[in-house]
């Protein structure tokens, strides 16, 4: 776990994202969810382990309904100081666009038998390539588990998964429907200059 390919991807000078320098932790472990209008519309879900925060970029938003397993391509490692960014990524930047936090808190590493495990059990799991963990949010509760497809070594593509308990939906879930007004205005505005482009040109 290392911060040196968060902050090759970024000049600080440039950008309003903090500078990555790992720090030691309070006792509870947080997670985070960015929902970040980059060239595409993703959410960034984060979760802290030794001091950084594990990060895989959904596409279609985490889902409280077991049956839908969403992609989560894993990125790099992000500073802790990431949890709380909100704001606009200038042009010319990588992820140039828009960050929202769409939901935060606090999360439990787990075993297969949903009992407490340390985060070093947990690391270990994240190296087998299948995690499971209890999140205290105020969008995500309860169980989920993030599975590392098996497509080759160098593939960075994992599920994420909500596992049924009393928090589970059966009824369609989309993320959009949660998101703050401040995203989705921005993601509005940017629809209508696009549209307003098409029409220009002839
Ligand atoms: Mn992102």
């Amino acid at each position: 776990m290392s911060l040196s390919k968060y902050n090759q991807k970024r000049n600080f000078n440039d950008t309003p994202e903090p500078a990555g320098k790992a720090r030691k932790a309070d006792s509870k472990l947080i997670f985070v969810v960015q929902r970040h209008h980059a060239s595409h519309l993703h959410y960034d879900f984060r979760l802290e382990l030794n001091g950084v925060l594990l990060s895989w970029a959904v596409p279609k938003g985490p889902s409280l309904n077991p049956a839908d397993k969403r992609l989560a391509m894993m990125v790099e490692d992000h500073p802790l100081d990431y949890a709380t960014f909100e704001g606009d990524i200038p042009e010319g930047n990588y992820g140039a666009g828009h960050v929202d936090v769409w939901d935060h808190g606090t999360y439990e590493p787990v075993n297969e038998e949903s009992e407490t495990i340390t985060p070093k059990e947990f690391k270990s799991n994240l190296h087998k390539g299948s995690i499971k963990f209890r999140m205290k949010g105020k969008h995500l509760k309860g169980e989920f588990a993030l599975v590392k497809l098996k497509r080759g070594q160098e593939d960075n593509s994992w599920l994420l998964i909500k596992h049924r308990d009393k928090y589970a939906t059966d009824e369609p879930y989309n993320s959009e429907d949660y998101a703050k007004k401040s995203s989705l205005k921005y993601t509005e505005a940017r629809n209508n200059r696009r549209g307003l482009k098409k029409k220009s040109t002839p």
